[in-house]
C-alpha cells in the first residue's frame, strides 16, 4: 500500500513508519519538526520505500498518485508542549485534521486519527470506556490539547458521516519507549534521565496519582490493527495495568544499578488528572489486541537506549 503518516518524525510516528516499512508498504512521511526530530528518521534516509516531505499540516497538501491509508499523528503532545505550543496544538488538531481529511476524501484513502486519553480529561468514571464523554476543563492549561483532540474526533466523524470517508479513531493512553524526546517533560523519560545521571527523581504531588503506561511496540501494533479493522467509533489503546507515579519512580530507580538518585516531591501541576486507566474490552474483542510488554521490560529497553545515547553524546 501507499501510506501517508503525519507527524512521522515524532516518537510514535517514526516507530509506525518502521512497522509499515517492515511490512513492505511505501511510506510518505510528513513533519514540520515543531516537536518531531530529524534523528528519529536518520535510519530511514536510504530506504527507497520511504519519502519524507517537510510540511506543516496546517497548510493544505496535495500528494501525487494514489493513496491507500493516512495515519494522522501530527500534533505537539507533551507536557512541555502544553505551554510552548498552545496555538500550534489547536491549529494542528483543527485545521491540520481538516486538511488531512480533505486529502483522504479526495484520494479515497482510509484515514486514522490518533486521539488521546486526554479526551476524557480528569475522568469521573474509572476505568475509562469509549462511551464515556469525559470531564474536560475547556479553558484549563491542557485545554488546547484536550479540546484539540476532541475537535479532531468530531471532525473525523463528520467527514465519515457526511462525506463517506472511511475513518478510524484510536485513543492512546500514555505510550512510552525509545525515541521519546528527552526534553519532553513526561514522567518516564524524566525519571530515566534522572536515574541515569544521579539527579533527584522529582515526583509531583504525593505521587499517588496513577497512569497506565503502554510500551510503544504494543501501541504501534494496536494502531495498525485498528486501521485494518472495520470499525469507525473510537478504540482505546493502552495498558490496563494502573500504577502510581511513586511506584514508577521506585521501579525505574531499582532498574538502574548503583543509582544514587533520591526521590523528591514537588507541587502538582494544575489540571493534572488523578487517575488514568483504559478499559480495553473493545480493542480485545474487535482487534484481538492486548499489550504484551511488561513494564520492567519496557523500562529496561528505554534505560539501555538512553544510556547508549548519553555515552555517544558524552
Ligand atoms: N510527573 C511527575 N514527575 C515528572 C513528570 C511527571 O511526577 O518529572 C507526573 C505528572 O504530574 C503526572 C504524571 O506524572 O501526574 C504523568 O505525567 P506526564 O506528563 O508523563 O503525562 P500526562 O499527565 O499527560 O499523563
Amino acid at each position: 500500500m501507499r501510506i501517508v503518516i503525519t507527524g512521522v518524525a515524532g516518537f510514535l510516528g517514526s516507530h509506525l513508519a518502521d512497522h509499515l516499512l517492515e511490512q513492505g508498504h511505501d511510506v510518505i512521511g510528513l513533519d514540520n519538526f515543531v516537536t518531531g526530530r530529524r534523528e528519529n528518521l536518520a535510519h530511514l534516509a536510504s530506504n527507497p520505500n520511504f519519502t519524507f516531505i517537510e510540511h506543516d499540516v496546517i497548510a493544505p497538501i496535495n500528494i501525487h498518485g494514489d493513496l491507500d491509508r493516512i495515519y494522522h499523528l501530527a500534533s505537539p503532545c507533551s507536557t512541555a508542549s502544553y505551554s510552548r505550543f498552545q496555538v500550534e496544538m489547536l491549529k494542528t488538531n483543527s485545521q491540520g485534521t481538516w486538511n488531512m481529511l480533505e486529502l483522504a476524501e479526495k484520494k479515497q484513502a482510509r484515514f486514522l486519527m490518533a486521539s488521546s486519553s486526554e479526551t476524557y480529561g480528569d475522568a469521573l468514571i474509572h476505568p475509562q470506556r469509549e462511551d464515556y464523554w469525559g470531564n474536560v476543563n475547556p479553558i484549563g492549561l491542557r485545554s488546547m490539547y484536550d479540546e484539540g483532540k476532541r475537535f479532531a474526533e468530531a471532525c473525523t466523524m463528520a467527514y465519515h458521516r457526511a462525506r463517506g470517508v472511511d475513518t478510524r479513531i484510536v485513543r492512546i493512553f500514555s505510550a512510552y519507549g525509545p525515541r521519546m524526546d528527552i526534553a519532553d517533560g513526561r514522567v518516564v523519560i524524566n525519571f530515566i534521565q534522572a536515574a541515569l545521571t544521579g539527579r533527584p527523581i522529582t515526583v509531583y504531588g504525593d505521587g499517588r496519582q496513577t497512569r497506565s503506561l503502554c510500551y510503544v511496540s504494543d501501541i504501534i501494533d494496536g494502531i495498525a490493527l485498528a486501521m485494518e479493522a472495520d470499525f469507525h467509533q473510537p478504540i482505546n489503546l493502552g495498558n490496563p495495568e494502573e500504577v502510581s507515579i511513586l511506584q514508577i519512580a521506585r521501579e525505574i530507580r531499582d532498574l538502574v544499578p548503583g543509582c544514587k538518585s533520591e526521590i523528591t516531591f514537588q507541587p502538582m501541576p494544575p489540571d493534572d488528572p488523578r487517575h488514568r486507566c483504559p478499559d480495553i474490552s473493545r480493542a480485545k474483542q474487535l482487534l484481538r489486541w492486548s499489550p504484551k510488554i511488561a513494564r520492567t521490560i519496557g523500562f529496561q529497553q528505554m534505560i539501555d537506549y538512553y544510556r547508549q545515547r548519553m555515552k555517544i553524546s558524552a
